[in-house]
């Protein structure tokens, strides 16, 4: 007698390999058989015509806080994801002295935008040493496996103090003891090392990440401290693009480990990611693996009256007279058509460079729309309807955020959108050295919504793109299974295998469906976040149990905090 069947669906398995009709049998946590005909169950789930994946494992998010007191991590489990992999970018909440606290919470709070306050109130801090957070974090029973890497900020500004936050260089000292505690981070369990060498990426005080200008000793003086088996993951400006992919190739080479980047189109290099994916392939043919980390859609910044930041939101009398209000009383005043002429008339003072950067560029600002459209055309952005009815850009804009009682969301797709469609993402997609990440789930609350990447993949790729080549079922769901879960070690799952894990996804793909993504204030502290809900995922399973039924949790929390395989025993 199995513990379950899922009887009858459509079976993507991961690997793959073409879609198939059968059952699937699960027993004690794993899976039994993935084909043909399974005998009786305790419990059958009726899965014909319905497509019976594997769990999403989302392999870059930013967990570190919220995974402390929220055992269901939303949105990424309402989206399927199984496993999450947090700690990239070089920040995280371990290791850390009791005085840095707050100093960490400043840093999760710049680099990634999720509300201080929340963390300040929901975080309690049972740790010092990364270790001691991994015991933390596997106390909690949850929806959802998670892992950790240990990120360059806390390990340096922990070594370091002072001078490692503030970026100063590190001593053959200093480096020493920064890859002593990766290494017993490493051996407790965590899956990989994380830094971040962008400008983009600064403290609430405007510091960059603490490593952001680690020369090449720090970098391979950690580096050798993960050994074969680790995952070195980093975002990166890539310049000089050159040096950047010389040192991770040489990380790789002395260790074995992958070294894994953020690639992206941008807009004002719009071949680079071309010469990124060319380096990596030159990588492989020398022995290393330089694995560069693909989205499978734009970062789409979501510009609206609640978000951090939209087209008026450095403008004086915004900033100063609106910003405090609620927003009833904010969108009754911004009605007002006296008000809505001065805010129009004045100059903006841009406080970060992307504020005047967006206000450049209404040609990639678009009405997302319900449902969301995330490859819209180009006479679709907001300067072409500008043109069509005669009017200046800022004054269409002004009148969209005021839509749904000032909860419209503009969408500005910040990164993968230089040339308005989404031909290079697909060629990222499906390059052979290239890993998906970037959902940055539990990350940029205020203004990019992500996480949902995992169902996109299904929904625009496999399903309904109409302005070029659509991805295969088989292709897709492997880009989110079996390739993420090898990156990082992860071979207990990924793919529906007798005896992988039994993690599984049986969804409605014709039903499944993307809604608009929403503002809403339920951190600690009460803390915004944009989330995103979906319809079509009809059964989500973690270890044999069925976590989430038509998108409600049913309260099974088999989920676990995975070791990585350098601890003896480990899972
Ligand atoms: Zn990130």
């Amino acid at each position: 007698m199995h513990d379950l069947v899922i009887r009858g669906g459509t079976l993507v398995d991961g690997t793959g390999t073409p879609a198939r009709t059968g059952d699937l049998a699960i027993e004690a946590g794993r899976i039994a058989q993935a084909g043909g005909r399974a005998g009786a169950a305790r419990r059958e789930i009726d899965a014909e015509g319905l497509l019976v994946a594997p769990g999403w494992v989302d392999i870059h998010t930013h967990y570190d806080g919220q995974v402390t007191w929220d055992p269901y991590l939303t949105p990424s489990t309402w989206h399927g994801v199984t496993t999450v992999v947090m700690g990239n970018c070089g920040v995280g909440f371990a290791p850390a002295l009791p005085d840095r606290h707050q100093w960490l919470i400043g840093l999760m709070e710049g680099v990634e935008d999720i509300p201080g306050t929340a963390l300040a109130e929901g975080i309690r801090w049972e740790w010092e040493s990364f270790p001691e957070y991994l015991d933390s974090v596997e106390r909690m029973r949850r929806a959802i496996d998670v892992a950790a890497q240990v990120p360059h900020g806390a390990v340096r500004a922990y070594v370091m103090g002072e001078r490692g936050a503030r970026n100063e260089k590190a001593t053959p000292d200093d480096v020493d003891s920064m890859a002593r505690i990766v290494r017993e981070a490493i051996a407790a369990g965590a899956l990989g090392f994380s830094t971040s060498r962008t400008l983009l990426h600064r403290a609430i005080d405007g510091e960059p990440v603490p490593g952001t200008f680690a020369g090449e000793e720090e970098l391979l003086g950690i580096g050798r401290a993960l050994g074969a088996r680790a995952v070195f993951e980093l975002a990166s400006d890539l310049a000089p693009e050159g040096a950047e992919l010389a040192w991770m190739e040489k990380v790789s080479t002395e260790t074995g480990c992958p070294v894994t980047f953020a690639c992206l189109q941008n807009d004002f290099d719009p071949e680079q990611w071309r010469r990124l994916l060319h380096g990596a392939e030159q990588a492989a043919r020398r022995g290393a693996r330089v694995v560069p980390q693909v989205a499978g859609r734009p970062t789409g910044l979501l510009l609206g009256l609640s978000s951090t930041f939209h087209p008026l939101s450095d403008h004086p009398t915004y900033r100063n007279e609106l910003a405090p209000l609620p927003l009833a009383e904010r969108v009754k005043r911004m009605r007002d058509p006296e008000l809505r002429r001065r805010l129009l008339s004045e100059t903006p003072q841009h406080l970060a460079p992307i504020g005047g950067y967006i206000a450049q560029s209404f040609h990639k600002l678009f009405p997302l729309g319900d449902p969301p459209d995330y490859e819209p055309a180009p006479e679709q952005s907001i300067r072409a309807r500008a043109e069509r009815e005669g009017r200046a850009p800022l004054e269409v804009a002004y009148d969209l955020l005021l839509e749904r009682d000032g909860r419209e969301l503009l969408y500005f797709p910040l990164l993968n959108y230089a040339q308005g469609d989404f031909e290079p993402i697909r060629e990222m997609l499906l390059h052979p050295q290239a890993v998906l990440g970037l959902s940055d789930g539990g990350a940029h609350c205020g203004i990019i919504c992500d996480a949902s990447m995992p169902t996109f993949l299904l929904t625009h790729w496999v399903r309904d793109r109409s302005r070029g080549a659509r991805i295969p079922v088989e292709q897709a769901v492997r880009l989110q299974t079996g390739n993420t879960a090898t990156v990082y070690g992860l071979s207990d799952r990924g793919t529906l295998e007798p005896g992988k894990k039994a993690d599984v996804n049986v969804i409605d793909l014709d039903a499944l469906r993307l809604h608009a993504p929403e503002m809403i204030f339920d951190l600690p502290a009460r803390g915004r976040r944009l989330v995103q809900r979906v319809d079509g995922y009809r059964a989500t399973v973690v270890s044999g149990e069925v976590t989430f039924e038509d998108g409600e949790a049913t309260g099974a929390r088999p989920g676990r905090l995975v070791r990585g395989r350098a601890q003896a025993g480990g899972g």
